[in-house]
């Protein structure tokens, strides 16, 4: 860096600078954002090929930070993570996604599931099962319309805590699907050894299953074995009517993409099962 000159220096520094500041308030930012209610939910339906209908949502994070703007959760998360506030957030999150899919399940969509995402850090917290299960029967819920999502990485450190707290939550009831399936370092050795539900195909392997005969051959390998370990399969980021077709054809179980719909707020994503019912 010296060598390149006062000028350069300064330049990279104030990147730097403008970087630190960022992240500053972004985590001051986070603090406040849970009470101000900055923090709310979108919903990304997801549907069952069998059947056409939708079956679900996959909550999602949204951030609207005063000056920022909207801020993503690909930025926020890991602030959230690293500085221990995704866990306020995070049961702050199973409580509201609850809540709402129960006021859905009461308008008429009684078997409509809620999926939502955890972080490791949240396993780390010994009274978890306990502050779900709190979380779920403060919304009325009924637990089996639950599935927490977890990645490969959530067991990076004690391997043996997340196993116990993921047979402790599914024995409430919670359904596991294991999220981003084949970008990790261990994918295969977490198939057998964990308490798992649902597998769901990472999008990098779905978006390029109609041009790469290679990739197509992956997401033809990763549903029949997630089929024979009797695990349900949902495909992520779902764009095309080929993508479509082919994991129709390769009887994958349940597809989520901006095909069907990108994430909704709670109030349109409402208006979106009113239009789709047909009963
Ligand atoms: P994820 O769990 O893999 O979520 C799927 C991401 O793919 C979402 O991005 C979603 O909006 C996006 N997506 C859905 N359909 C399509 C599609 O057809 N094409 C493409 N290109 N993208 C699609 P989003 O909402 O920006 O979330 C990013 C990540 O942030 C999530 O990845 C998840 O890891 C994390 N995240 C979001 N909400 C939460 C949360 O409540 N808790 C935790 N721990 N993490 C969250
Ligand atoms: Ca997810
Ligand atoms: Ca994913
Ligand atoms: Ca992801």
């Amino acid at each position: 860096v010296k060598e390149l000159g006062g000028a350069s220096y300064c330049v990279f520094s104030s990147e730097m600078n403008e970087e630190v500041q960022r992240r500053l308030l972004i985590e001051s930012g986070l603090r406040r954002a849970l009470e101000r209610t900055e923090l709310y939910l979108v919903y990304q339906p997801y549907v069952d090929l069998q059947t056409s209908n939708i079956v679900g949502h996959e909550a999602l994070l949204r951030w609207n930070h005063p000056d920022l703007g909207f801020v993503s959760p690909v930025e926020f998360i890991p602030v959230a993570e690293e500085t221990g506030l995704i866990v306020e957030i995070g049961l702050w999150t199973i409580r509201e996604a609850c809540r709402q899919t129960k006021l859905w399940q009461e308008e008429g969509h009684q078997d409509l599931t809620i999926s939502v995402n955890m972080s490791g850090r949240q396993f780390q917290q010994q009274n978890l099962v306990e502050t779900v299960r709190n979380a779920i029967a403060s919304s009325g819920l009924d637990p089996a319309f639950l599935t927490l999502e977890i990645t490969e990485n959530i067991a990076i450190h004690n391997e043996r805590n997340v196993m116990t707290k993921l047979q402790e939550l599914k024995d409430i009831g919670i359904r596991i699907a294991l999220d981003d399936f084949g970008t990790g370092y261990s994918s295969l050795s977490y198939l057998g050894k964990y308490p798992l539900d649902i597998l769901k195909i990472d999008k990098s392997f779905v978006q390029h299953s109609y041009t790469d005969s290679g990739e197509k051959e992956i997401v033809k390998t990763i549903i029949a074995m997630a089929h024979s370990l009797k695990l349900k399969v949902i495909a992520e980021g779902v764009e095309t009517t080929e993508q479509l077709q082919y994991l129709e054809q390769e009887r994958c179980d349940v597809v989520q993409g901006y095909l069907i719909s990108r994430p909704l707020t709670a109030e349109d994503c409402g208006a979106f099962l009113r239009s789709k019912r047909h009963d």
